[in-house]
């Protein structure tokens, strides 16, 4: 498929639609599947998993609580070790079977100082879905239950992922060119 241009850089399709919505849909089989009878809490981690979230819930047969959560970038994340909150989580965790829900899984610290927040809450159990993996780029233990694709480890944009404000809006994923 084509190649586009942000802030003047090329890049190329990596997942087509096509392929993003026939693993999305496996993937909201699978959670159905797991979660069969319950009522998870599902935990979609913005800007970038806004995409992935709206499709995903939408291939489920279990009836979620859905909510997002924003946090400072991950340069903050490493100065001080800890997350912080820019939108935080209001709804009740403790008890919850809760699912976070990511765009990409990079470093896993991100996703590592969430799972831990969500257990510090209470939750009954914490699952991570991201739609992509890179595993070459993984600096900490991390289980991610529900992965989409894994990559390798260069920078992709589209479906809810940016680079540098754009490129969110593109219906696959592209990867850097040069
Ligand atoms: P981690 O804490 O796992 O290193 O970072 C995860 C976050 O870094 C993702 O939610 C995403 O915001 C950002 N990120 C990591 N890799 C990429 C990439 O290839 N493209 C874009 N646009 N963002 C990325
Ligand atoms: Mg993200």
């Amino acid at each position: 498929m084509k190649t586009v241009h942000l802030h003047q850089r090329p890049f190329q399709c990596l997942l087509t639609p096509t392929q993003i919505a026939d693993r999305v849909r496996l993937l909201g089989q699978a959670i159905s599947q797991d979660f069969a009878g319950r009522k998870p809490l599902m935990v979609g981690v913005l800007n970038g998993a806004f995409v992935f979230v709206a499709d995903l819930v939408r291939q489920l047969t279990i009836q979620p609580e859905i909510a997002f959560v924003r946090y400072a970038s991950y340069e903050g994340m490493q100065s001080t070790g800890k997350l912080q909150a820019l939108l935080p989580l209001n709804e009740q965790v403790a008890g919850r079977d809760v699912i976070l829900i990511e765009d990409i899984v990079d470093s896993g610290h991100t996703m590592q100082q969430l799972i831990a927040l969500a257990q510090q809450e209470g939750a009954a159990s914490v699952r991570v879905a991201s739609l992509l993996l890179k595993p070459d780029a993984l600096q900490v233990p991390l289980t991610v239950d529900y992965v989409g694709f894994e990559i390798e480890n260069r920078f992709v944009v589209g479906y809810g992922l940016d680079y540098d404000g754009q490129g969110r809006e593109l219906a696959g994923i592209y990867v850097l060119a040069e």
